[in-house]
């Protein structure tokens, strides 16, 4: 449909070059122009109200109007708008949110570094682990282990440890020597009758494997999300965790957990990491950090990664990283507000009971003719959709049967997201009974008229 010249719409598609967009199929379809957002909703500029079970992308917890985040950044605005964080600067809202977060913190951690997105703290982590490996004196110990369909961020070094084909293709990446292992996804990676714990030591001994052949001593960490998200929210399988770190441990592997989507409430607990029994050297923040009402991110790392920086900082005369708007004070101060809120409205426990029921809501729809898989932990889920249930494949080409039924759900008021043919679900922390319920019809809905 050509949209009116000079409209909101013709203006974008004449000015606006969108991320992770076909940017051909968007001059011919344009943008969905979203104007206001109340709880878990949010309106388009026709005034058509959505709900929005991505939470934005996956990120905003406690909802689209949170007076208490306009107020903490009004206030902070109005008394310091902006300090910086190098040469031993700080202030106020940098040090109350480091010390709440080494606080919350699962197990223990010693300083927490911050930056503005979840790349941005990835390639952060990447760097200080070099950092860490030169300091020890084993400057071959670089390599990095991913897994399949790990969603790790976009930067050239953080788009390098993300393992999702369309984030590669056709860039240039520049990361030597990641090594990528099989997603622990038992509906698509498992061999014929082969149960959850036996898959789960299998991946454990591929791992062990690739290990070997790449040589223990080169190998410096291990990045993974406790639940792998934009790859399609794949859960592990029980003892998939305890199993990868056994193996760790065996040789001295740091483990980066990607909590970027995993944290502060979204598996029903604070932490993926407490979900899942991790015991990580490095925490990686952001998103539900300040419910993305402004960029913020961090990373957390125990005194095993903080002691040897610290010394080779002192060595070479200074940590040589940072961003301007590292630890930002209006920032900062949003995202103390945002945890306050979500401690004291005991979202997290909403995010395991709601999570309970839109599971059990979802899990109905397993007899669906398209449904494949549903999938889940806490307020985050999936559903694979198939065409044919045995072969589970789904129409012609990959994601086109996810794409049809996201465009049904939209049409029907509902935005969520098809990673290929799954369907995601991660709505508000904030959300009820009611609205869950309505979230899953909107969806069987779509479903319907994708038949
Ligand atoms: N890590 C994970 C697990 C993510 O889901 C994302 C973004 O979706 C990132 C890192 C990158 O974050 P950003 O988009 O803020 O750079």
């Amino acid at each position: 449909m050509a949209a009116t010249p000079n409209s909101a719409e013709a203006r974008d598609i004449a000015y606006h070059l969108h991320p992770v967009t076909n940017a051909r199929r968007h001059q011919e379809i344009g943008p969905l122009i979203i104007d206001r957002g109340e709880g878990i909703y949010v309106y388009d500029s026709n005034g058509k109200q959505y709900i929005e079970a991505l939470a934005g992308l996956w990120s905003v917890g406690v909802g689209f109007n949170e007076k208490r985040l306009v107020e903490a950044a009004t206030k902070q605005m109005s008394k310091l708008p902006y300090y910086h964080t190098f040469t031993h600067k700080s202030h106020g809202p940098v040090i109350d949110l480091a010390e709440k977060l080494i606080g919350m913190a699962p197990v223990p951690m010693s300083k927490v570094f911050f930056t503005n997105s979840g790349s941005e703290a990835i390639d952060t982590a990447l760097k200080l682990i070099w950092y860490r490996s030169n300091a020890l004196g084993l400057p071959q110990k670089k390599k990095i282990i991913v897994r399949n369909r790990a969603y790790h961020g976009i930067t050239i070094a953080a788009g390098n440890l993300t393992s999702l084909p369309a984030n590669h293709t056709s860039f240039e990446m520049i990361v030597p020597d990641v090594i990528r292992l099989t997603a622990p996804h038992h509906y698509r990676e498992a061999k014929p009758g082969e149960s959850e714990e036996d898959f789960a030591t299998r991946l454990a001994e591929e791992l062990d494997q690739k290990i070997i052949e790449a040589g223990p001593d080169t190998i410096a960490a291990m990045f993974a999300e406790p639940v792998q998200g934009a790859g399609g929210v794949i859960v592990p399988p029980a003892t998939y965790w305890e199993k990868v770190q056994a193996v760790l441990a065996k040789y001295d592997i740091l483990l980066v957990a990607d909590e970027v989507i995993c944290g502060f409430g979204r598996t029903g607990t604070m932490f993926g990491t407490t979900t899942f029994g991790i015991k990580p050297d490095i925490m990686v923040l952001s998103k539900q950090l300040s419910s993305s009402y402004l960029p913020a991110s961090a990373l957390m790392i125990n005194d095993r990664v903080f002691e040897p920086i610290a010394d080779e900082s002192n060595r070479v005369g200074v940590l040589g990283h940072g961003y301007t708007a590292s630890g930002h004070p209006v920032v900062t101060a949003v995202a103390l507000e945002n945890l306050k809120i979500i401690e004291e409205r005991n979202l997290v426990s909403n995010a395991a009971s709601m999570g309970e029921r839109m599971r059990a809501a979802l899990r109905k729809l397993e007899s669906h003719p398209l449904v494949g898989e549903v999938r889940g932990v806490g307020l985050i889920a999936a559903v694979e959709l198939v065409k044919d249930k045995a072969a589970k494949t789904g129409l012609g080409k990959a994601g086109e049967l996810g794409a049809l039924v996201n465009k049904h759900a939209q049409e029907n008021g509902l935005i969520s997201r098809a990673m290929g043919d799954s369907m995601a679900f991660c709505p508000p922390l904030i959300i009820t009974e009611a609205e869950v319920d309505e979230m899953v019809s909107r969806f069987a809905t779509a479903l319907d008229l994708a038949l």
